[in-house]
């Protein structure tokens, strides 16, 4: 994995380019956004190139010298992972990090430590940690990655160049989908814009339920002002059992509404997520007003942020299809 294969995230490795350009590589970088967006594949893509014979003319690896086929065999001597072992990253791993650090690293290159989760250092490890950056050394460079940033002590917050990692468009997402998973553009599509800009949130989703589920979902909303209103509230059933499952759910839900919105506002067909089922998406759009589609989005949006809060199951899903349907 090199720079030119991570998809988005251009200005980000823009910037790292440009401190190898300068031979100006910090001591420590802090890599943080939300999880799955591609902070480890950075990571291990700028480890691999600071280690690469060709980096200084290409700014990148360039997957062909003896030190790029080792990075990507992951047994590289200069690069080195450290993760947490259970819930917390011990003392004891930062010490054989800085027993490992008093060699002068292979090669010539430069020993970059890659360390994934950092927020989980206990507070004896990250003070352990706070030594190797108060002494700093050109032969190494140390990327923490996290997802919680103010989990970490300012001690270690100010002394990293930070790297901020935003979610990726679901454009993007997409494109990542069907061309390195394979997946047919439509379903690609349809699971990037439920990923919430992350690649590991797709990747997780299972494509044949979630593919079903919006199916039922289309379907149930076309049927709202028609069926009786019984058989709408069986559909809380079809939101799934797991708060993790009940919000992807209702982030599917949520999408249906939003195009219904952006077709009524703009009759524009190019930007919907479910351009595929326009009979629906065309129905609420002419059914309800924009305040009133508004007001559904909201109570979608509502209920899964009460689910996140652990609120009652059954009573928010029923409490929200009451409103949908009173539309
Ligand atoms: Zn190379």
């Amino acid at each position: 994995m090199s720079f030119k294969d991570i998809y988005g995230h251009e200005k980000q490795i823009a910037v790292l380019q440009a401190s190898m350009a300068k031979g100006r590589i910090a001591q420590a970088y802090l890599f943080y956004g939300m999880k799955g967006v591609g902070k480890r594949t950075t990571a291990a893509a700028f480890a691999k190139a600071l280690n690469c014979g060709r980096a200084s003319e290409i700014l990148d690896a360039c997957d062909t010298c003896p030190s790029c086929l080792k990075a990507d065999h992951g047994n590289h001597p200069n690069i080195v992972n450290v993760e947490a072992k259970g819930p917390f990253i011990q003392r004891q791993a930062i010490l054989e990090l800085q027993d490992h650090m008093k060699f002068r690293p292979a090669e010539g290159g430069r020993r970059v430590i890659i360390m994934a989760d950092a927020d989980r250092m206990n507070a004896v490890a990250a003070n352990t940690l706070l030594k190797t950056l108060e002494e700093p050394s050109p032969a190494h460079v140390l990327i923490l990655i996290t997802a919680r940033p103010h989990f970490l002590p300012l001690t270690i917050l100010s002394r990293c160049q930070q790297v901020r990692f935003n979610p990726l468009p679901a454009s993007t997402v997409a494109r990542f989908l069907s061309e390195r998973r394979s997946i047919e553009e439509d379903a690609a599509r349809l699971l990037a814009a439920s990923a919430g800009g992350s690649i590991a949130a797709a990747m997780e989703t299972n494509r044949e339920s979630f593919l079903n589920f919006r199916q039922t979902a289309m379907n149930t909303i076309a049927a709202m002002n028609r069926t009786d209103p019984l058989e709408t509230l069986a559909f809380v059933a079809e939101l799934g059992q797991d708060r993790k499952e009940i919000t992807d759910r209702l982030a599917i839900l949520m999408n249906c509404y939003r195009d219904a919105l952006i077709y009524k506002e703009t009759g524009e067909v190019g930007a919907l997520i479910n351009g595929d089922r326009l009979d629906v998406i065309e129905d609420v759009a002419e059914r309800l007003s924009g305040v009133e589609i508004i007001d559904c989005i909201r109570s979608v949006e509502g209920a899964a942020k009460a689910i996140e809060g652990n609120a009652n199951k059954a009573l928010t899903l029923e409490l929200m299809l009451y409103k949908l349907l009173k539309k």
